[in-house]
């Protein structure tokens, strides 16, 4: 069967697990290339020729969580653990502040070591000296009310990937202690709240079946996070998943193509992952759609322990250090590396249409 994808905006049908199914596995080469021309027009609609650059500060890789896949596990022991302390952390946004961040992305393992009180002192002296910028959080599970102190302290946006919307699979890659439920109750508290909220999987985790991606994408159909980090699995030598072979990164691009004209409005990033498990990974990912990158502003000396999966890309256009030759990779296909803030918004974008249905009009025909 041939599956084309046109895009029109007077023929919207409704996009469904069958479809969705379908474009996973059924594209031919050039419906391949009118989805992803599809996906980056819809992001051209709804922000322009422009992607946003976030700061990444990792500022810490101890974990409490034994996630099967992830080179920070608490049982890898072959790791050599870090902590900035707030100062250090401070240092790090001065740094990007400098280069013109003004989105600073503080992702950690779930440390405990850092307490609500800590955090949120962390969170005010960086809105208190940067009160133009945008603070994102990403560090794991804690409870409603520690989220609600969060907000209330600074923090703009939270991103907590589901990984995986399927219950028994999300068994499968976490150890007995961690719940789907729980991931999905924080991730709906963060958007009650008032965060903008990032949800997220990987392409290709041990185990995932298609039909797990449709399931995933349908999720993020429904709750329609503001943010959406989509990336291959890679597999990371010392963890169970280890001997796994890594995630395709064209079944990677599709998603974040469907993703996007799902959620026009998403601030997509074409993800670190996707940048290393392909040099040319991070522009396919904004020309399928993505229009976020997040080049790495951690201390250059701890850079390579925040070693979540193998060959992570941390130098060339992934580190702050570089962020020139970034601007210079995205401009060589047409876009504009955009240093302002750029918080979600919900205009700009077609309508929005009924759930399910396509703002773009996919057409599927045989
Ligand atoms: N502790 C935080 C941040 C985790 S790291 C949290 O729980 O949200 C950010 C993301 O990296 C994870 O959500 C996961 O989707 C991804 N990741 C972890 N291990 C990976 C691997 N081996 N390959 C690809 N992505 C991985």
């Amino acid at each position: 069967m041939i599956i084309g994808i046109l895009a029109k905006n007077d023929t919207a049908k409704c996009i469904g697990a069958e479809e969705l199914k379908l474009l996973l596995t059924g594209l031919d080469e050039r419906s391949e290339r009118e989805l992803y021309t599809a996906a980056a027009e819809t992001a051209k609609k709804a922000y322009g020729n422009r992607v946003f650059a976030r700061g990444l500060i990792e500022f810490t890789n101890y974990c409490v969580n034994d996630c099967l896949y992830c080179g920070l596990r608490r049982s890898n022991r072959r790791v050599g653990r870090y902590r900035l302390t707030a100062d250090e952390i401070l240092e790090r946004c001065a740094e990007g502040y400098s280069k013109g961040f003004r989105t600073f992305v503080l992702q950690g393992g779930d440390d405990r070591f850092y307490d609500d009180r800590d955090i949120i002192n962390i969170i005010k002296s960086i809105k208190n000296k940067y009160p133009d910028c945008a603070l994102t959080l990403s560090i794991g599970e804690r409870g409603r009310d520690t989220y609600k102190s969060f907000f209330v302290a600074g923090a703009d946006r939270y991103l907590l990937r589901h990984e995986t919307a399927d219950p028994g699979h999300y068994a499968a890659l976490h150890p007995a202690g961690m719940r789907l439920e729980s991931r999905m109750q924080a991730l709906s508290d963060l958007k009650e709240i008032g965060f903008q909220t990032g949800a997220g999987f990987m392409v290709g985790s041990p185990y995932q079946t298609v039909d797990n991606i449709v399931g995933d994408l349908l999720f993020l159909r429904d709750f329609k996070p503001h943010m959406v980090g989509i990336g291959p699995f890679l597999p990371k030598s010392g963890t169970p998943f280890g001997v796994f072979p890594g995630g395709s990164v064209r079944l990677t691009l599709i998603c974040v193509a469907l993703t996007r004209l799902l959620i026009p409005n998403a601030l997509i990033p074409a993800t670190t992952a996707l940048a290393s498990a392909d040099g040319e990974g991070r522009k396919m990912g904004i020309l399928a759609g993505a229009n976020v990158v997040m080049p790495n502003l951690t201390p250059p000396g701890q850079r390579e322990k925040y070693a979540i999966y193998d060959n992570k890309a941390i130098t060339g256009g992934e580190s702050s250090e570089n962020i020139n030759r970034l601007a210079e990779e995205l401009r060589s296909i047409g876009y504009e590396l955009d240093f302002s803030r750029g918080d979600w918004k919900d205009r700009g974008a077609p309508p929005h249409t009924p759930l399910g249905a396509s703002p773009h009009g996919l057409i599927f025909y045989e």
